[in-house]
């Protein structure tokens, strides 16, 4: 029988993560279909308990259910409690079981890039979701330091507060602007918030605070080159945008639905065709 996975999220009208899950398949002759499960916050309770029933094997979860699923659950694996959300959920048997593969995915991206964030300055725009998220992964991978700004301030001390509550050997610094973000040492700056989706955008860092010895990395992926990914390039500063990290958060969400490899460059093309498309 075709095992059924999807992305739960509202909208996700134009998630990319059925084009790469399904050329996966295709190409591991998995007889799995990837589906999109658009449903409001007030349907997801009963969307989650009629998995098993629906004979649905696995979901991603994105926007605006990430947490609130969290109580629906019969078992949280530590990272994903660590973060307070999770984005993928396996169905074993009659349990459902969650998962956290974005800080995972952000780290193999870095990875990828050649870029070891043990010992090293990190700036971080943005204190949500995905911030939360890379946040515990960094200092678990024993950054030196890590500043972080958002518009939000009630959010950035909880964060701050979290990360320091939980992880030693980080040195975590809530920064009141931008300008506060010990930019001139920085070696890694990423952007965690949606600034850079727009056009009409401002970039959140000031240009004379961009170097060429930081890594810039902008979790957009869509513009491909936001504003300060540009700001980047003029600098001679590395950069990168978020697609790499989309592809591995799948291409681990894959790897825990199925135990086996995620054809990893299969994945990509598909992605990278998707792309072009929106
Ligand atoms: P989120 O939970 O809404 O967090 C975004 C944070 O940025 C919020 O705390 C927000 O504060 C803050 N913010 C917004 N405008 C700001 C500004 N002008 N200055 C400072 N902070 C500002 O969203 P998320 O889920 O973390 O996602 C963040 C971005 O990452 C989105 O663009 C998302 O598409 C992208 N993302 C990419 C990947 C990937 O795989 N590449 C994965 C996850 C997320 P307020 O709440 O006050 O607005």
């Amino acid at each position: 029988m075709k095992q059924i996975y999807g992305v739960l999220g509202y909208p996700v009208r134009h998630s990319l993560s059925p084009l790469m899950h399904n050329a996966a398949f295709e190409a591991l002759n998995i007889n799995a279909e990837y589906r999109l499960f658009e449903r409001k916050p007030e349907d997801v309770e009963n969307f989650i308990r009629s998995l098993i029933k629906e004979n649905i094997s696995g979901l991603n979860v994105t926007v605006p259910h990430k947490e609130r699923i969290i109580p629906l659950l019969d078992k949280v694996a530590e990272e994903a409690g660590l973060i307070g959300a999770i984005n993928t959920i396996k169905v074993s048997g009659n349990a459902l079981e969650g998962f956290n593969t974005d800080g995972e995915g952000f780290v193999r991206h870095l990875g990828e890039l050649k870029f070891s964030p043990c010992g090293k300055n990190v700036a971080m725009l943005g204190a949500g979701g995905a911030a939360k998220a890379i946040s515990v992964y960094l200092a678990k991978e024993k950054i030196r330091r890590l500043s972080m700004f958002d518009s939000d301030r009630q959010k950035l001390d909880n964060l701050i507060n979290y990360l320091e509550d939980n992880f030693t050997g980080t040195d975590f610094t809530a920064a009141k602007s931008t300008a506060d973000l010990f930019l001139d040492r920085c070696d890694l700056l990423i952007n965690a918030t949606p600034v850079g989706m727009r056009q009409s955008d401002a970039c959140l860092v000031d240009a004379k605070f961009i170097h060429s010895g930081m890594f810039v990395y902008d979790l957009i992926y869509n513009p491909a080159k936001t504003k300060l990914l540009v700001l980047a390039e003029e600098k001679k500063a590395s950069f990168s945008n978020g697609l790499g990290m989309l592809l591995y958060q799948g291409a681990r969400s894959f790897e825990i639905w199925t135990g086996m490899d995620a054809p990893v460059e299969i994945m990509r093309n598909a992605l990278k065709e998707g792309i072009k498309r929106i």
